[in-house]
C-alpha cells in the first residue's frame, strides 16, 4: 500500500485526464469521427429524443423521452419543459419508428469456425459490426472449436466489448462434454462470473457433438439450472441442434424424465430442417424457449429462412412469448458432404438480425408483432429486465428505424454509436472504411 488517499487521488485524475474532460465516468470509450468535418456530439448525460413513434415492442404512438445517465427516465406526449441550466441534447426524430435495442442470444464473438482446419478460425467479430445491425447485447459462446477456443478468451472478449459500450454476456462450455470451463465447472462458472449467464452451445443430433447420453445432458442442464436459481441468472442450456435425424428426441426424453423445467432446454437452429422446426414447436408448447437462426437458406434447401420460420410459428398460434431468433454471428457456417468433410461455408453476420425484422415488416406483418423474438422474448428468457422493452427504468438502448425498416441511428446505455448507418463509435482495433485507426 503506498501513497494512500492522496495517491488515490493522483490515480483517479490520471484517469479522468485519459477518459477526457466531461467524460461519462463509467469507462472510457473510444471515440473516433469517420469525417474530421463532423465531429461526434459531446456524450450528453441528459437526452431529449422527441417525436418518436415508440414501439415499446407494442405501438404507443409518437412520445417524446428523456435519455438520463444511460436509462430511459421519462417517457410521455407532451414536450416535457427542461430548465434552461440543464446541459440537454435535443434530437428531434421527426415521427421515426424506435424500438428497443435487439438481443442477440447467439453469436461468435470471439469467432467460431476451424472446421476445415486452423485456416478456417473465424476472426473475433468486432463492436460495430454489432451495433450496425441494431444489437445492444449479445452473448457469445463457444461452438466446434472448444479447444483452441478457451472460456477464458470467450470471457475476455465479452468484457471487452462490456468496455466498448455494449450489454455482453456470454455462456459457459460449447459443443463437447465434458464442458470447457474456467473454473472447473459449469456451475462454478455460472456462479462465480458474471458475465456468464448459462451453459451452450452443447451441441446434440450433429456428427460433431460429443454424443451425449440422456444422463449427460441431463447432469449439465441441473448445474445451469440450479446455479441459475443461486444467481438469479437465465441458468439455460442453449443447445446446438444438428441435422442429424434424432432431431429434438434427447430433449423429449429430458422434459419426460427429469424434474428440469422445460425453459432451462433452448434449442437453436431449429429451422435448419423442417421436420425439426416442427419438433420444436412441439416442444415450445410444452414450455421451451426455441430460437431460429437468422441464416441464409438456398433455394431448394430442407430447410426455413428465420423469417418464413417465424409466419409459421405465428400462423401455428404456438406460444408467442417462447420464440427467439438469433444471428450465429462470427461462427461458420459450414455444408458438409457424405463423408462428414467441409465443402463450402460462409460466415454468420449479426445484421441478419435486422435484416430479418426488415423483411418481416415488407411482407406486411406489424412492428410490434415482428419485434418481441428479437427484443422481449430473449430478455424474458435470458432475464435481463432492464432490457428488451423501451419503459421508463429501462437501459437506453434503442433503435431508430430508416423508412426501409433498417437501423438508422443505434443509441447503447444512453451513447449514441451508430448515426445514419455509420459507426461513430467504433472497437478499439477496428478502423473506419478506408480510414487508419
Ligand atoms: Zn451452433
Amino acid at each position: 500500500m503506498q501513497g494512500g488517499a492522496s495517491g488515490l487521488a493522483r490515480l483517479f485524475a490520471g484517469l479522468a485526464f485519459l477518459r477526457g474532460a466531461g467524460g461519462r465516468g463509467t469507462v472510457p470509450r473510444r471515440r473516433k469521427a469517420p469525417d474530421p468535418a463532423s465531429p461526434v456530439p459531446a456524450p450528453y448525460l441528459l437526452q431529449l429524443l422527441l417525436n418518436a413513434d415508440v414501439f415499446a415492442p407494442e405501438p404507443l404512438g409518437v412520445q417524446h423521452l428523456l435519455i438520463a445517465g444511460g436509462r430511459l427516465a421519462w417517457m410521455g406526449t407532451v414536450r416535457p419543459e427542461v430548465p434552461k441550466e440543464w446541459d440537454v441534447a435535443i434530437h428531434d426524430l421527426k415521427g421515426a419508428r424506435v424500438i428497443p435495442g435487439l438481443i442477440d442470444g447467439h453469436a461468435h464473438v470471439t469467432g467460431g469456425g476451424g472446421e476445415a482446419g486452423p485456416q478456417t478460425r473465424v476472426p473475433a467479430v468486432p463492436l460495430s459490426r454489432f451495433t450496425r445491425g441494431g444489437i445492444t447485447t449479445v452473448v457469445g459462446l463457444l461452438g466446434t472449436d472448444d479447444v483452441t477456443r478457451s472460456t477464458a478468451d470467450l470471457v475476455a472478449t465479452t468484457r471487452g466489448l462490456v468496455a466498448e459500450g455494449m450489454t455482453a454476456f456470454c455462456y459457459t462450455g460449447g459443443y463437447h462434454l465434458p464442458a470447457t470451463t474456467l473454473t472447473g465447472s459449469v456451475r462454478g462458472d455460472i456462479v462465480h462470473i458474471d458475465c456468464i449467464l448459462g451453459v451452450g452451445e452443447l451441441a446434440i443430433s450433429d456428427h460433431r457433438s460429443s454424443q451425449p447420453t440422456l444422463d449427460e445432458l441431463l447432469r449439465v442442464a441441473a448445474d445451469a439450472h440450479v446455479a441459475g436459481l443461486m444467481t438469479g441468472k437465465a441458468g439455460i442450456c442453449h443447445l446446438h441442434l444438428g441435422d442429424g435425424a434424432r432431431g429434438l428426441d434427447l430433449v423429449r426424453q429430458a422434459l419426460d424424465q427429469s424434474e428440469l423445467p422445460a425453459r432451462v432446454f433452448q434449442p437453436t437452429h431449429v429451422n435448419r430442417r423442417k421436420a425439426l422446426f416442427e419438433e420444436a414447436g412441439e416442444l415450445a408448447l410444452r414450455g421451451c424457449h426455441i430460437d431460429l437462426t437468422a441464416f441464409p437458406v438456398e433455394p431448394g434447401e430442407d430447410a426455413y429462412t428465420a423469417e418464413d420460420a417465424l409466419e409459421r410459428y405465428w400462423a401455428a398460434e404456438w406460444p408467442q412469448a417462447r420464440v427467439t431468433v438469433s444471428s450465429d454471428g462470427g461462427g461458420c457456417l459450414p455444408h458438409f458432404d457424405g463423408d462428414g468433410r467441409v465443402s463450402h461455408m460462409g460466415v454468420g453476420q449479426p445484421a441478419a438480425l435486422a435484416q430479418c425484422l426488415a423483411t418481416l415488416l415488407e411482407r406486411g406483418h406489424p412492428l410490434g408483432q415482428a419485434l418481441p423474438p428479437f427484443t422481449s422474448n430473449v430478455a424474458d428468457l435470458l432475464r435481463l429486465d432492464k432490457k428488451g422493452r423501451l419503459r421508463v427504468g429501462a437501459d437506453a438502448d434503442l433503435v431508430v428505424l430508416s423508412d426501409q425498416g433498417l437501423p438508422e441511428d443505434v443509441m447503447l446505455q444512453g451513447v449514441w454509436h451508430v448515426r445514419e448507418q455509420q459507426p461513430v463509435v467504433c472497437g478499439t482495433f477496428e478502423t473506419f472504411e478506408g480510414r487508419q485507426a
